[in-house]
């Protein structure tokens, strides 16, 4: 297996790195180059900041293992190479009345990538996470030796690895229960929300089985937290969807494409489409689930400077506190994008690192520079205050004190992830920098 030099760049194109990188095509080359040099896996690249980073050293891109090995049609129990994205399980299996039972909000991130995240979609509050429909797990650790893991089968070590950002070993494989679908479209119901008192309560009241909300960040005053809530629900509908076509962003933009009165009328005017009294409309899975697929390299929207994204997890007993003083903070400093969206979240978690937990989730896109950092940083700061928690797919900037604060089963994760890699072979950008490791 040969190793190429490259750079390794977050969603977020803040953080980068230069590394050696394998590119196997089977899984006997990953077992090879895994018993002679141990490095991290990474996926399609669309975690934000660090987490698929390994300044200086090495990396296994996990791309090219892209095969479906097993479906059960009766089940719906698909075994799959952990390169498989979610939009090839979603565009092969939909067809036949099955999709990926959990999927985050682009379709380009890989089973591995989804896993090691434990990543949450739309349906969070009634399903859970990725990793809670994840039956077994192929890994291949220090010792290039394949391991199953499952919930029978070398437990810690699987709940370990759900979230558990690659440290456990590499993924070659995932058994997953997918969920019926009874066709390729989606019935979406749009609603505003003129405040967040309204917004909260219209999300918590919700009972469709995709839930989500677009929140205006420049919204202040009266208006502070409103936005437009989407509830959407499976049909049976036999129409053929219509596929948006894809679009490319061809060079970065300049700053004053995101400037705060651009934005300030934009969401405006994206507010005022829904009309009060709120539409429905019919929409391809697709579009539903990764409205920014089809914009391909959209992140160069933000300029060579890049962009932050803050995303936190709130409790119930304190969200609506914290929420509101974060979003007259963001609002006041009027560098938030239009990209943002607010979320109900279930209890489920699937491993000791996953991010989410029972309450409301912000995440909100800020062109990267030091006025943008300082906020962060600051809304870092009141989510750990708030006894919340930041999502390492999207975090640049949280420190280790907050990490260690916001993740009291670090130390339990600790230990397995010693056991398992012992000489921190597989750490990361992200796990230095959130000395995710180090027990002290
Ligand atoms: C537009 C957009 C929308 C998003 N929406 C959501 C959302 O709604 N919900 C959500 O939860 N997330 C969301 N995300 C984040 C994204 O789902 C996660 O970052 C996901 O982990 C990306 O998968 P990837 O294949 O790109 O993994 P990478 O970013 O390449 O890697 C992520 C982590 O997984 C590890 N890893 C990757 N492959 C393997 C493997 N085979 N074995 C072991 N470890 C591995 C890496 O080491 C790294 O720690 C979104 C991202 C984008 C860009």
């Amino acid at each position: 297996m040969s190793w190429k030099t490259d750079t390794l760049t977050g969603w977020g194109r803040v953080l980068s790195g230069t590394a050696q990188i394998a590119r196997p095509e089977k899984p006997s080359s990953i077992a090879h180059v895994t018993g002679d040099t141990p490095a991290p896996a990474i996926g399609a690249q669309r975690s934000y900041g660090d987490a698929a980073i390994n300044t200086d050293g090495k990396a296994v891109d996990m791309n090219r293992l892209d095969r479906f090995i097993s479906f059960d049609a009766q089940t719906g129990v698909l075994e799959a190479e952990a390169g498989v994205s979610i939009t090839q399980m979603l565009e092969t299996f939909a067809p036949q009345g099955w999709m990926p039972a959990v999927m985050p909000g682009t379709g380009f991130a890989t089973i591995g990538g989804c896993i090691a995240n434990d990543v949450h979609g739309k349906n969070h509050h009634g399903v859970g996470t990725f990793g809670q429909h994840v039956l077994s797990i192929e890994l291949i650790g220090t010792d290039g030796k394949t391991k199953i893991v499952s919930p029978k089968k070398n437990k810690a070590l699987f709940e370990a690895t759900l979230g558990g950002l690659g440290q456990t070993g590499i993924i070659v494989s995932a058994k997953l229960q997918l969920t019926e679908c009874s066709s390729r479209l989606i019935q979406v119901d749009e609603r505003r929300a003129n405040n967040l008192s309204e917004f909260m309560q219209m999300l918590k009241d919700s009972t469709a089985t995709y839930c989500v909300g677009w929140i205006d960040g420049t919204a202040n005053g009266q208006s502070l937290g409103r936005g437009i809530l989407e509830e959407a629900e499976l049909t049976k509908s036999n129409m053929a969807p219509k596929l948006r076509k894809s679009r490319k962003v061809p060079f970065n933009a300049p700053s004053f494409a995101l400037s705060p009165p651009t934005v300030r009328a934009f969401n405006r005017m994206y507010f005022n489409r829904v009309p009060a009294t709120g539409r429905g409309v019919l929409r391809s899975l697709e579009d539903f689930f990764f409205p920014l697929d089809k914009i391909h390299d959209w992140n160069k929207l933000y300029g060579k400077r890049g962009f932050h994204q803050f995303q936190c997890v709130l409790p119930d007993d304190t969200a609506e506190r914290t929420l509101r003083e974060m979003l007259r903070l963001i609002a006041d400093a009027g560098l938030a994008s239009p990209l943002a969206v607010l979320k109900r979240t279930g209890p489920g978690r699937a491993g000791p690192l996953s991010f989410t937990m029972e309450g409301f989730t912000l995440a909100l896109d800020f062109p990267n520079s030091k006025k943008s950092v300082a906020l962060v940083e600051k809304l870092n700061d009141m989510t750990a205050e708030a006894g919340g928690r930041i999502y390492f797919a999207k975090d640049s900037l949280a420190t280790a004190a907050q990490a260690k604060h916001m993740y009291p089963e670090l130390a339990a994760w600790q230990k397995t992830v010693k056991t398992a890699d012992p000489k921190g072979r597989f750490k990361t950008d992200l796990v230095r920098r959130l000395k995710l490791r180090d027990s002290k």
